[in-house]
């Protein structure tokens, strides 16, 4: 059981070297903005510090207030989102940002943060605790594993972990706590080969005591993922290329695309594909076969196609066109 001096120790250690982050607040000084924790926290999901740290400084420098993000039309945030993976959280960001401007400022409890689009457990304990000072706990992978071995726990639920840490979070600096936490799971208690020798924890780490902490927590069983396939069309004319936009609901909902049918199971029958782009999204993994077509197929627009790094293509489809690209044959102009 950790003493009485582990959050202290935690503390101590965060204030020389908490990593510096364009959403952070250093360490024992007043809170962040709350749009910056919360941008950052919707990011950060599946994504990590390093390839949000870019996008983040390129979302504020655009849209610096809340106010401004939810004014900004759906197709330029879902642009700005492109890449990012993920394109529920843009979603939900625009339907969240437009609520907290009409009702004037974010919540200030986890409690009320829940009731807003997308916003669950983590973000809004993350949101509550960093921006407001809430004593409440994000629990990330990085708190789980840290949480597991100072309890020597080997599958623990987020609740569990809540429940073991919760007692340690200091009165009046739960934000730092859990960046604390955060960055001692990323840079010192690490999957494998933690350094607990330079951990502030291990006087009260159990795991670190039977001398085994990568033994916890231990690694879930692996899911099968299902296999799927699709048909993108490649339509030009000379130097533009024709795109649409996915329906608004389900997987890269309301994101630029090339046209094509459903995905489905089976392979679709279709002429001679010049490429085929493998792409493995969390739930299942896809074979896109690109095949040319002589009309443009539903609802578009032309884009220029020396732009295309401009045209809001989520990554599987800049990776489609990059490889149309690249094939003389394909990047002939029609
Ligand atoms: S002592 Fe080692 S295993 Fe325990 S919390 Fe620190 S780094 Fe992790």
């Amino acid at each position: 059981m950790p003493s009485a001096n582990a959050a202290n120790r935690l503390m101590k250690h965060y204030l020389g070297t908490a990593r510096t982050l364009p959403w952070r607040a250093a360490p024992g000084t007043n809170a962040p903005d709350p749009y910056r924790v919360w941008l950052s926290e919707v990011m950060l999901q599946q994504t990590t510090v390093t390839t949000v740290t870019p996008r983040f400084n390129r979302f504020i420098e655009r849209w610096p207030t809340i106010e401004d993000l939810a004014a900004a039309s759906d197709k330029s945030i879902l642009s700005e989102w492109a890449g990012l993976g993920y394109y529920a959280r843009a979603r939900n960001l625009i339907a969240c940002a437009r609520e907290i401007a009409a009702r004037g400022s974010l919540p200030n409890t986890a409690e009320e943060l829940r009731k807003l689009p997308g916003v669950g457990e983590y973000t809004s304990a993350a949101v509550a605790a960093i921006a407001f000072g809430e004593r409440v706990l994000p629990v990330d992978t990085n708190i789980r594993r840290v949480a597991a071995r100072l309890f020597a726990m080997e599958q623990p639920t987020d609740s569990q972990v809540r429940d073991v840490m919760t007692p340690l979070i200091p009165t009046d600096r739960a934000g730092d706590f859990a960046q604390a936490l955060m960055d001692l799971g990323a840079t010192i208690c690490r999957p494998a080969k933690p350094l607990c020798s330079r951990c502030p924890l291990a006087p009260d780490c159990t795991a670190f005591a039977l001398g085994q902490p990568e033994l916890f927590p231990r690694p879930k069983a692996r899911k099968h993922r299902p296999h799927r396939h699709g048909t993108a069309w490649w339509t030009r004319r000379g130097d533009h290329l024709w795109l649409v936009r996915r329906p608004d609901h389900g997987i890269l909902g309301g994101m630029a695309a090339l046209p094509g049918p459903d995905w489905t199971d089976t392979p679709h029958p279709h002429g001679p594909a010049l490429a085929r782009i493998r792409h493995v999204f969390t739930h299942f993994s896809l074979d896109l076969d690109l095949v040319s077509a002589s009309e443009p197929v539903g609802d578009g627009w032309w884009h220029p196609v020396d732009d295309i790094d401009s045209a809001g293509l989520p990554t599987l489809y800049l990776k489609a066109a990059r490889a149309a690209l690249a094939t003389p044959l394909f990047d002939a102009a029609a």
